[in-house]
């Protein structure tokens, strides 16, 4: 047993043949993966189901949504770094802990049981959506690979849309772009799109002539609560100076397909709305039948699920005590769902030994927000960065996170391209949906496109007799 302390990977203590499923394959779920490789005794099978085969590396969505990078450069193939453990893509729908079951739809349709010693969950987070009329069926979130492809396809397809309209008053609507909430991520959102659709415009002459308009609302009085105020001071004045509009101690009150209505009063005819007001537990935290604290899986400084022995939850579906500010929970960061990961691991190996797991103590170490066209603001340790030296911070830490060689690789081409090129303005949403195969008929161009609010239903009739499209 004493050699196995040190060198786990080769221990074979005879009974330790457990297996531990592993529920989300997210920072939280990938790095409890990772580590359990390396600790776990040889006998232990580990098992993780995700509902993709890949870990998108959330805080790079700002960056895909604008086009500067690939999406599919933010995303880690999960295969490709887990050799142990076994994956299998399906969607999590519940769970029996008494008979140490979880419930799984397999891809195929297919529901599954898996039996488990130990379980971990880490589901992660949703978008956090309010009741406002509208809200659901209008805006896009920030929040998936979906969403940011969804973004940056939608902004290139309404300059197309804008650049072929003679009414100005409706061309400014598809060039008004609303985004609500002002963390780090609407932040870091606004200011990727708004240096997009900036330089695109450029190659669209009636709609450089209208002008692009960007519009951040927030209920706070100040925006990003996470970082110090001489910060986000510092920020909205930049992002100001380039020609975003803040509402702050503002709501929404009614989002429609071409405008929004703020509490103000004020009328913004916008088709695009961006919803980053925060994340909630993912809803399957509530079927799982774990004990719940405002949502979030209730769990002890050891990471265990209060009241099981055997049942572990982490990153942003678990309610962790957080060590920084005690009597509350961890906050929903990459930052702790990485550290508790690795943590878990060691605890879970820690229990199956018999030895006593260890609490969490992680303190953020602090927060940044890329302002894109090379400035950021961060703050260190408590130290204040700003600018420039804040922007290189920023893409040090991204570089030394991602996961992979070849990914990292990836990500400098793309940064490396962005600086050399300009901004690539082709569509592709119909990438998603191709044409039907229909023997004897000749395809439209664009069927089988998903209808999105760029759809030019709604707006005025379009009477263009300029083929040119410089007209106008
Ligand atoms: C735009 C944006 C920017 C951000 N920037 C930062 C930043 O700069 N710094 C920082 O620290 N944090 C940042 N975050 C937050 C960070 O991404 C999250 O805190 C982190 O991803 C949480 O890790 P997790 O493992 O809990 O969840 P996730 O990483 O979301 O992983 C959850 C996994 O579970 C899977 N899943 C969900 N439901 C099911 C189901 N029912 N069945 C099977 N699989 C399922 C998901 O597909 C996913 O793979 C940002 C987030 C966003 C959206």
């Amino acid at each position: 047993m004493g050699a196995c302390r040190w060198r786990p990977h080769a221990c074979k203590v005879p009974g330790i043949s457990q297996h531990i499923v592993i529920a989300g394959g997210g920072f939280g779920g990938y790095y409890t993966a990772r580590s359990l490789e390396r600790l776990a005794p040889a006998g232990a099978r580990i098992t993780l189901i995700n509902d993709v085969n890949f870990l998108l590396y959330a805080p790079l969505l700002p960056g895909a949504a604008a086009g500067t990078l690939d999406p599919r450069h933010i995303v880690v193939p999960l295969r490709e770094h887990l050799r142990r453990t076994a994956l299998r893509v399906g969607y999590v729908i519940g769970g029996e802990h008494e008979r140490g079951l979880l419930r799984v739809q397999m891809i195929s349709g297919q529901l599954k049981e898996y039996r488990y010693d130990h379980l971990v969950v880490a589901l992660g987070s949703v978008s956090r959506v309010l009741p406002v009329p509208g809200l659901a069926e209008h805006a896009i979130g920030l929040k998936t690979i979906a969403d940011a492809t969804a973004l940056r396809n939608r902004i290139v397809r309404h300059l197309e849309l804008a650049e072929g309209l003679d009414d100005k008053r409706a061309r400014a609507e598809y060039l008004t772009f609303v985004f609500i909430g002002g963390g780090y991520a609407g932040l870091e959102g606004i200011a990727e799109l708004q240096g997009f659709a900036h330089d695109a415009v450029k190659r669209y002459p009636r709609c450089r002539e209208t002008g692009t308009r960007f519009v951040l609302v927030d209920a706070a009085a100040r925006v990003m609560g996470e970082i110090q105020p001489q910060l986000a001071d510092w920020a909205v004045e930049l992002l100001a100076g380039r020609g975003i509009d803040f509402r702050l101690q503002t709501t929404v009150s009614e989002v429609h397909g071409d405008a929004v209505v703020l509490s103000s009063g004020e009328l913004i005819p916008a088709r695009t709305v961006v919803w980053t007001a925060g994340v909630r537990a993912s809803p399957v935290a509530e079927q799982l039948g774990l004990p719940l604290t405002d949502g979030r899986i209730t769990c002890d400084e050891y990471l265990r699920v209060v009241g099981h022995d055997n049942v572990w939850a982490l990153g942003d579906i678990a309610a962790v005590p957080d060590p920084a500010r005690p009597g509350r929970p961890c906050p929903p960061t990459a930052q702790h769902a990485i550290r508790q990961g690795k943590l878990l691991a060691r605890n879970l190996v820690r229990v199956i030994r018999g030895e006593q797991p260890h609490p969490f103590t992680f303190k953020t170490l602090g927060a940044f927000a890329d302002l894109g066209r090379h400035r950021a603001v961060a703050n260190v340790t408590g130290v204040r960065v700003k600018g420039f030296t804040a922007w290189v911070i920023g893409r040090c830490y991204h570089l030394a996170w991602l996961p992979g060689l070849d990914r990292k690789s990836r990500l400098i081409a793309d940064w490396a391209v962005e600086l050399l090129f300009p901004r690539d303005l082709a569509e592709l949403g119909v990438l998603a949906s191709p044409p039907r195969l229909a023997p004897g008929t000749v395809q439209p161009m664009d069927s089988g496109r998903p209808q999105d609010s760029g759809q030019v239903a709604g707006a005025p009739p379009v009477a263009d007799g300029d083929p040119s499209g410089h007209g106008g």
